[in-house]
């Protein structure tokens, strides 16, 4: 596994809690929240990006993806939310393992910045 901060909080190293935790993935709070709920899925697999993963793990994304709506349902998003997801230096990547941002809380903008 890369050694990244999200492999320290997998690893338990850097203690945090988690909101979700299942076979393929954890979910924690953005230590920097860029909406009321900013929240982190992660997988436990270091993929390093979103195109890594969907070549070798496509199901993993989705899984992914359906776990940001379920968290979403039980954060009370119901007026809506923002996944997203940064790929390399262009997208703004700064940790070097797949995550999800789930955002909401608040009225998001376009375009993204
Ligand atoms: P990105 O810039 O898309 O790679 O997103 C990385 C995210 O990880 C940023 O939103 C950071 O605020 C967040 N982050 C970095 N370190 C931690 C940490 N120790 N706990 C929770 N979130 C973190």
């Amino acid at each position: 596994m890369s050694d990244t901060v999200f492999s320290k909080i997998l690893s338990g190293e850097i203690p945090i809690d988690f909101l979700h935790e299942d076979a393929m993935c954890v979910a924690f709070n953005d230590i920097s929240p860029q909406a009321p709920t900013h929240i982190l899925v992660i997988p436990r697999h270091a993929y390093r990006n979103v195109a890594e993963a969907s070549e070798k793990d496509p199901a993993l994304v989705g899984h992914l993806m359906a776990v940001c709506s379920k968290l979403a349902r039980k954060h009370r998003l119901e007026n809506g939310f923002r996944i997203v997801t940064n790929q390399g230096d262009e997208g703004g990547q700064s940790v070097d393992h797949l995550h999800f941002h789930l955002l909401g809380g608040r009225a998001m903008q376009w375009p993204p910045g």
